[in-house]
């Protein structure tokens, strides 16, 4: 009997919606893609989106700019951190998330995580006694969001400054609060594997004036920031203006209109992805040999992507269950590979960080994690062939 292969490829988005297609000629046909470059009275699409944004995620202020690591830059830069400083962050993340950190001048100091992929608090507390951080740049790494109660309130003991990165929890929450809105300043990236898609982009969001002033600054909108979305009373600028350099990474009139018309299906789409993550969940937890995370109640999750371990393989089963998988179409990524593959890198790999730095709770983790991508271009009933796939593969290769 010939074996099931999926055909779908894993990278393939939605297209963008008709509303957005035509907004974005509207604004080619305009000429006006610089988000300064307004008619008279005009608000142009970045700072719509801005607001808009704002008004979706429930937070006061929002910035769009170039990239989601481009946010995180100028967040620990707004949010006050000096060069040398320490910044914690948990160590199952992506790359450009301790490359914000160098960027801004800090020094990361990791985090275990848990066996739900979520920050191990125990350790986060002993690293906050011990490295004296000021600064905590929690990554809600694929989506799984850690306790946010005990967190900001660890923060709040030590007088840690957390800042949220949200790049895997565009709608998601944590006991009815959507997440990003916990610590002083939240990102985003509407890069095109993430929630929204304008190809590269980021949002900040934050509440306090302060730093949505420094932030926008920072962005390069040299002295027309009164043309931005959200805005803070004029005498936050007037505290910054002069003394925050440009560095340059707005964003465009073109993203923030495809951005726009993806806003208001934002909400639908977060159940869409927990219908596929729910039937793979489902299918996959039919095999013992197979671990899912514990999602707790407190969490509203937004399943775009999957984790799951395998602890009866390890490092020499491994590369060819990937395989066996990949040859039926499942493009699986591991996250245990000493040598970083494509997007994804395991912490040691960093080597222009403090390399005395072991977390071997994590490293046990992501040695048996296998993790895939969940595009809403598969359907519901496409969990169920990919789910088979894994189960056949999984036994196959623990030998059962
Ligand atoms: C994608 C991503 C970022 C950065 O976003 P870009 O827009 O690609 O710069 C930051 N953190 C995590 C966890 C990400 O996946």
């Amino acid at each position: 009997m010939s074996k099931t292969v999926f055909e779908k490829p894993f990278t393939q988005q939605e297209a963008i919606p008709a509303a957005g297609i035509e907004h974005a000629v509207e604004v080619l046909r305009s000429g006006r893609l610089h988000r300064y470059n307004t008619l008279p009275g005009e608000t142009s699409e970045a700072a719509l989106l801005e607001r808009e944004y704002a008004q979706w995620q429930g937070a006061k202020y929002c910035l769009a700019c170039a990239s989601g690591g481009y946010a995180l830059h100028i967040a620990l830069k707004a949010a006050g951190l000096k060069p040398g400083d320490a910044v914690l962050s948990n160590a199952f993340t992506l790359a450009p998330v301790p490359g914000a950190i160098d960027n801004a001048g800090g020094r990361a100091v990791l985090v275990e995580i848990d066996e739900n992929y979520r920050v191990d608090l125990a350790h986060l507390e002993a690293q906050m006694a011990e490295s004296g951080a000021r600064f905590f740049l929690l990554s809600h790494m694929r989506g799984h969001v850690a306790d946010m109660d005990a967190i900001v309130s660890l923060c709040d003991r030590f007088g840690v400054t957390l800042i949220e990165d949200c790049a895997h929890t565009m709608g998601a929450a944590w006991n009815g609060r959507r997440s990003g809105n916990f610590g002083r300043v939240a990102c985003f990236s509407t890069q095109t594997y993430k929630h929204m898609n304008s190809g590269e982009g980021g949002l900040l969001t934050t509440d306090d004036d302060q730093v949505i002033a420094r932030a926008i600054v920072y962005s390069g909108s040299y002295m027309l920031y009164e043309r931005h979305g959200t805005l803070p009373e004029p005498s936050a600028f007037a505290a910054v203006r002069l003394d925050t350099p440009n560095y340059s990474g707005r964003m465009d009139n073109l993203r923030a209109a495809i951005l726009r018309a993806q806003l208001p299906a934002l909400e639908d789409n977060c159940h869409r992805w927990n219908e596929r993550y729910a039937a793979l969940a489902e299918r996959l937890a039919t095999n013992p040999a197979i671990q899912l995370p514990r999602r707790p109640a407190q969490e509203t999750m937004v399943g775009s992507s999957l984790q799951f371990r395998v602890p009866g393989l390890d490092e020499r089963t491994i590369p060819d269950f990937i395989s066996a998988c990949a040859a039926r179409g499942v493009e699986l990524k591991w996250f245990g590979g000493a040598e970083p593959h494509g997007f994804t890198s395991r912490y040691d790999s960093w080597h222009y960080l403090d390399n005395d730095q072991h977390l071997p709770r994590t490293l046990e983790i992501l040695a048996t994690t296998f993790d895939l991508r969940i595009p809403l271009t598969f359907d519901v009933a496409d969990m169920a062939v990919i789910g088979e796939i894994i189960d056949d593969e999984v036994n196959a290769a623990a030998g059962n």
